[in-house]
């Protein structure tokens, strides 16, 4: 097969709308799989980078990388998946393959740097397009099974957002007897609710305000505060094993390292724009942990997508047509999005 031309919605340039538009997808080689993209999340990370928050992007830009489909064709030399299969693509197409990492199943601190899912330049040399698109070509490696019992429209959101929640809550160990928060209630927040609960720890959701208390309850949280409310700050000092803070923006993160017990890990997920201010005192005492995680490997978002099919895991979503990306765009900026938008690429 030659290199195609597919539909796709593209931010033309830095903080431009996006638009409805085509763009090429490479030949199926050996190991690949052309998927017929179903659904795509909206992340955070895709309005960060459609609008050049973290730096100059490639343009125009498909976003994207919350990807689920069905296989349409194989590579001759592909072994993993037949056409029919469900699948998903998370936020990378790509890695070294032999760097200390990759061999560790760690690909996304890959030492030579991930492919992305879009915003990135392939192997071939080309930009990478993510998936608000109707097909998109992806090495079987970087291919992940969606198992029967999450819906794809469901499962899209796990690929980002399920992952770079349950990586670290994996990692941190979560679990029955620890006591864990998760710091803002959006997309990732909301699978770290649900995920953190599934694994027994007690979560407990620190949100702006009260307004979806009724919902993250019914998630699975224990306990919810308002960290507009200074009383929570001094109500929960010294509570928590684990705090895991999916903030899209800068945070006072020395009130919240107050929040944890002695040997505490506050993880940050949550990628600013902006960098953040620090008083070491707030790690000195406590002994504390302040760290960072990045979405997960190939291996464990697999993984993450068993755990969350075996526990009915999937994402609240609110399906859109393509035409609505730009006002769900702006809800999740107000953080007015429960929980996850996903896009209906039928709708391309
Ligand atoms: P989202 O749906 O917009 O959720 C972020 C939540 O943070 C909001 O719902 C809101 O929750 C809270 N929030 C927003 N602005 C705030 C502010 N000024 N002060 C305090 N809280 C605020 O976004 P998302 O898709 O979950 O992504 C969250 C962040 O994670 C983004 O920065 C994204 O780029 C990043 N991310 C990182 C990785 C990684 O690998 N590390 C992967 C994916 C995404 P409440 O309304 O409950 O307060
Ligand atoms: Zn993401
Ligand atoms: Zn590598």
């Amino acid at each position: 097969m030659t290199v195609t031309t597919v539909a796709a919605y593209a931010a033309p340039a830095p903080k431009a709308p996006l638009e409805r538009t085509t763009v090429p997808r490479r030949p199926v080689g050996e190991h690949d799989v052309l998927i017929d993209i179903k659904y795509a999340g909206i992340c955070h990370s895709d309005i960060h980078q459609a609008r050049n928050g973290w730096g100059e992007g490639i343009f125009p830009m498909v976003p994207g990388h919350e990807i689920a489909g069905v296989v349409a064709e194989v590579g001759p030399g592909v072994t993993k998946f037949e056409v029919g299969d469900r699948v998903g693509v998370g936020c990378m197409v790509d890695s070294c393959r032999t760097c200390e990492n990759c061999l560790a199943g760690l690909e996304q601190y890959c030492s030579e740097g991930n492919v992305g899912t879009y915003n990135a330049v392939g192997k071939d040399g080309e930009p990478t397009y993510g998936g608000y698109s109707t097909h998109v070509v992806v090495d079987e490696n970087y291919t992940l099974r969606i198992p029967e019992g999450i819906a794809l429209d469901e499962a899209a959101p796990l690929l980002c957002a399920g992952i770079t929640t349950y990586s670290p809550l994996a990692h941190w160990k979560a679990g029955p007897g620890k006591k864990v928060a998760i710091v803002g209630l959006g997309g990732l927040g909301h699978m770290g609710v649900k995920i953190a609960h599934a694994l027994g720890a007690e979560v407990t959701v620190l949100s702006q305000t009260l307004r979806k208390e009724a919902d993250g309850l019914k998630l699975g949280a224990d306990h919810y505060f308002a960290t507009s409310d200074p009383e929570t700050f001094q109500q929960l000092k010294g509570s928590f094993d684990l705090i895991v803070s999916t903030v899209s923006a800068p945070l006072p993160l020395d009130a919240y390292l107050a929040l944890l017990k002695t040997d505490g890990a506050m993880v940050n997920v949550g990628a600013p724009e902006e960098p953040v201010s620090l008083n070491l005192f707030s790690v000195i005492g406590g002994r504390k942990t302040l760290a960072g995680s990045g979405i997960g490997g190939i291996r464990e978002t697999q993984e993450m997508l068993d755990f969350c099919a075996q526990h009915s895991l999937g994402a609240e979503i609110e399906l859109i047509r393509a035409d609505q990306i730009n006002e769900a765009y702006e809800r999740v900026l107000a953080s007015d999005v429960r929980y996850r938008f996903v896009i209906d690429t039928a709708t391309i």
